[in-house]
């Protein structure tokens, strides 16, 4: 090809005049059956989800989304089960399509092989599956923020739905701090998660524009939202390493913050039963989130806390807040042995919480042995105070 090209060409002096020619294009990715579209907003907290991806992809290849379920999807999913050729709304695909259910796996399979993406699971709730529980995640309606609609549109980007919508304890848009909505303002419909003639941003009944004008400047995105920072956490997280830590953070609870540390009381302080609490603890059940919400609410710790911080870790900050001199200590490379008796004192005593000699040391900055040989009866009664607990 290159010597046809010589030939003909022979008159032109620019030598890089086909460098647009990849070089062995026919080596190029295999063809897949649906265009690769790209997902919007990859790796930050408004990730497209699913449901908005399927519609742009069905837009993108002027179908309406009933016949790409139907005739392109349905085919390749491994169970027969999916209701796919009836009205497309009240199947469980579609109201777990951004979820993290089975049949959102086997969809997420699909899609990821029609188009050739890798990374479709990053659009639906599947990352998290070993945090919290499917529970009354997902909202069973489509919901949206009218102002997010028509800022996408007028700053000419896509118009697409973050996957935050779609999450059942999240109210208020995240960037506007409205209420999302759910129902037409035209048809006052609600929508499933996707319908048969879904069209990002216009209602599937009345086809009107579901966008609406604000005065309020767009603001900056909440970071103090929850799941916000649980998206933001997710995305700096390698997931595949995670050790589920909520178990131990119910020690931690049990342990530190009643007065008297058994299930028993956990799960009277809770309403929960007591089976549910020692599921919980054994790590066979996952805390759903509302669950989460309600125990921070209870303990008036940080849902987040709650989630994807251990036992150790909390026993650690436990120790430099009643220290109460975090930056001198973590600053110092010395042992400050007045500081470090004076909590021992207290932590012996009951004046401060329980906590273990191993944290204090790694705060202190001294070995457990200096620690117990100095101080052998404060140590001694600080561990007694902590086994009558466990
Ligand atoms: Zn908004
Ligand atoms: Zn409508």
């Amino acid at each position: 090809m290159s010597h046809a090209l010589d030939t003909e060409y022979a008159g032109n002096r620019d030598p890089y005049l086909y460098d647009f020619i990849p070089v062995r294009a026919e080596n190029a990715q295999e063809p897949t059956v649906l265009y690769g579209l790209e997902p919007i907003g990859i790796g930050t907290a408004l990730v497209e989800s699913l449901s908005s991806y399927l519609a742009r992809l069905a837009a993108a290849h002027m179908l309406p989304v009933s016949a790409l379920l139907r005739d392109v999807v349905a085919i390749h999913l491994p169970n027969d089960d999916h209701n796919l050729e009836k009205h497309i709304g009240p199947q469980r695909i579609v109201k777990n399509m951004n979820g993290m259910a089975p049949v959102t796996s086997n969809l997420v399979g699909v899609v990821e092989k029609l188009t050739g993406r890798t990374n479709l699971s990053a659009l639906t709730m599947i990352p998290f599956s070993k945090v919290v529980s499917p529970y009354r995640l997902m909202s069973s309606e489509s919901f949206w923020c009218p102002y997010c609609l028509e800022e996408q549109k007028t700053s000419g980007t896509p118009v697409y739905f973050p996957l935050l919508w779609s999450l059942n304890h999240l109210k208020k848009c995240t960037l506007h701090r409205c209420p999302l909505t759910s129902v037409c303002p035209h048809c006052h419909e609600a929508s499933s998660v996707i319908a048969s003639r879904t069209v990002v941003g216009f209602c599937p009944f009345c086809h009107n524009w579901l966008g609406a004008k604000t005065k309020s400047r767009i603001k900056k995105i909440d970071c103090n939202n929850f799941f916000v920072r649980f998206f933001e956490w997710r995305n700096k997280t390698d997931l595949s390493q995670y050790e589920h830590t909520f178990p131990s953070m119910l020690k931690y609870l049990i342990g530190n913050k009643l007065k008297k540390a058994d299930v028993a009381t956990l799960a009277r302080l809770l309403h929960l039963s007591d089976s549910i609490v020692h599921e919980l603890l054994s790590g066979k059940m996952l805390p759903a989130v509302g669950v989460s919400f309600w125990i921070s609410k209870v303990f008036r710790i940080d849902p987040m806390d709650l989630l994807t911080v251990s036992e150790k870790e909390m026993s650690h900050r436990d120790v430099l807040a009643i220290a109460n001199v975090a930056d001198s200590i973590l600053s110092s490379h010395t042992t400050d042995w007045t500081q470090l008796q004076g909590l021992l004192k207290d932590v012996a005593s009951g004046k401060a919480s329980p906590m273990r000699l191993e944290d204090i040391a790694r705060v202190y900055k001294c070995t457990l042995g200096e620690m117990t040989s100095i101080y052998p009866e404060f140590c001694s009664n600080v561990t007694k105070r902590l086994n009558r607990l466990m």
